[in-house]
């Protein structure tokens, strides 16, 4: 993890490009397994006269984040040559830093999606298990911190895109409130609830690369104010907010059939019990169950019509692959239908269909309804509580072999609800806190906007009652 690479590097037991090189070589190792990789980089660059924690730390960068002189795909045919001329904010925060770029990870094409199946590049796979799915859409780089080819990872979260694939591979996943790390050259998905976060293997090092990457930025319209505040400083004061709330009717193992379900559920209200026991105030409340149900269709109806607009500049005519044909109609025609895969196509005829006229009342401006009673809710909970504490998954990471095992309705109740943190901006963080079936769990805290201070300091205890700190594959669990 982050601070024992920097007494190493500090120290001169190792260097930054001893620690480059190892990066690279594990990468192209593990590549032919899991697939987490769409570009791994083999040039050692740093950034001279850097000094920051980070420096010299190797790290991998979601591939829907702009690298200049790097290929950029978001995992999608229509952008398969894309190389950008310009630097997404993070990334560049992150040179200036001194951290060392290793690889873009694969991510489901365009980040939409959630199984890390739909990239163009091919399948990746749980590290845990191959034969399982590492979940996405920010696939490759919740594998690249599980097998800790890097410390940690930076990866986009506008459904729950980090705190899944971090649920599914053991590993830390958080994004903070919404403005807080600039989006300025991340490909935009959904701009209302894009967000971008990061993935590590402990919640102190979550607190350091957020302190990095995070600040105000003028190239994003939606960026905060700057904050005078080291979230890893606070870390290390002591914690004074320790009321959490889990919502009933996600969390009743009365409801469910699903063995995994049951078991995950049951292991839930265990560890809830241990943090009443370390001192955490944790108290069952009631949501209205056709808001909850209702996150799913809102989400869907939201993303899809934000995306859909976001995306009408991928046409083959600025950048990516020409397509065919006589006039420009023919041209964007020819490359939409090749570059895209069928679920982006899909999403976009149904972005379409929401954004025409005659619908856009109906089931637009419903959704945003929708999307602002699940949010006044939320903060009304948030009147009595510092935060919102769920399973992360509906157990671990499913299998491919679908005939033996798909998600069920019930799994996903027990992940769904991670989109409120993307409708209200609120930061949220994954950790992993237990085994179902032998492979990782997280749980899924949720904490009031402009508090990620205080939402880190809620997970950094939490996690010390996990007594899973650190965890990376091939680790011994029980
Ligand atoms: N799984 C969600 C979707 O399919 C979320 C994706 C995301 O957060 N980028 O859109």
């Amino acid at each position: 993890m982050i601070d024992e690479l920097r007494k190493q590097l500090d120290e001169g037991s190792v260097t930054s490009e001893e620690l480059f090189e190892e990066a690279v070589k594990s990468a192209k190792e593990v590549q032919d397994t899991y697939n987490p990789f769409v570009t791994i980089l083999d040039k050692y660059k740093i950034r001279r006269r850097a000094n920051s924690i980070l420096t010299g730390i190797p790290y991998t960068l979601k591939d829907n984040i702009s690298t200049s002189n790097i290929l950029t795909t978001a995992s999608s045919n229509i952008l398969k040559d894309y190389v950008p001329v310009y630097d997404a904010t993070v990334y560049q925060k992150l040179k200036k830093a001194g951290a060392v770029l290793v690889g873009k990870t694969t991510l489901d094409e365009l980040a939409m999606g959630g199984t890390g199946t739909t990239a163009a590049t091919g399948v990746v796979r749980n590290p845990w298990n191959s034969n399982c799915l590492i979940g996405g859409s920010s696939a490759g780089s919740a594998v690249s911190v599980a097998l800790g080819i890097v410390p940690f990872s930076i990866g986009s979260d506008t459904g729950d895109s980090i705190r899944k694939p971090a649920s599914f591979g053991g590993v830390v996943g958080f994004k903070p409130t919404y403005g807080r790390i600039s989006r300025y050259g991340l490909f935009a998905f959904a701009s209302s609830l894009d967000h971008v976060g990061v993935f590590t293997r402990s919640v102190r090092d979550a607190a350091i690369v957020t302190d990095i990457i995070k600040g105000y930025d003028a190239k994003d319209m939606t960026s905060l104010k700057d904050e005078d505040k080291s979230y890893t400083d606070e870390l290390e004061k002591p914690l004074t907010h320790k009321k959490l709330c889990y919502i009933k009717e996600i969390c009743d193992i009365n409801q469910y059939n699903d063995p995994k379900v049951i078991e995950t559920l049951r292991k839930f209200h265990d560890f809830i019990d241990k943090c009443r026991n370390q001192g955490f105030t944790v108290d069952e409340v009631s949501f209205d169950k056709v808001l909850l149900d209702a996150i799913y269709p809102t989400y869907m109806i939201i993303s899809c019509a934000e995306a859909t607009s976001n995306n009408a500049n991928l046409t083959g005519i600025q950048f990516g692959p020409r397509g065919d044909g006589n006039s420009i109609d023919e041209v964007m025609f020819s490359a939409r239908t090749k570059g895209f895969s069928e679920l982006i196509k899909r999403r976009f005829v149904l972005g379409s269909y929401i954004l025409q006229k005659e619908n856009q009342e109906k089931l637009f401006l419903n959704a945003c309804r929708c999307r602002r009673l699940i949010v006044d809710r939320v903060n009304e909970l948030f009147k009595d509580y510092d935060g919102i504490i769920l399973p992360a998954s509906g157990g671990g990471a499913p299998s491919f072999d679908s005939s033996s095992e798909q998600v069920t309705d019930q799994q996903l109740i027990l992940e769904n609800h991670m989109a409120i943190g993307n409708f209200g901006g609120f930061p949220s963080i994954t950790i992993p806190f237990t085994f179902v079936k032998d492979m990782p769990v997280g749980i899924n805290i949720t904490g009031r906007v402009m508090e990620d201070d205080i939402l880190l300091h809620i997970a950094n205890e939490v996690e010390k009652i996990t007594g899973l700190r650190g965890l990376k594959v091939g680790d011994r669990h029980v």
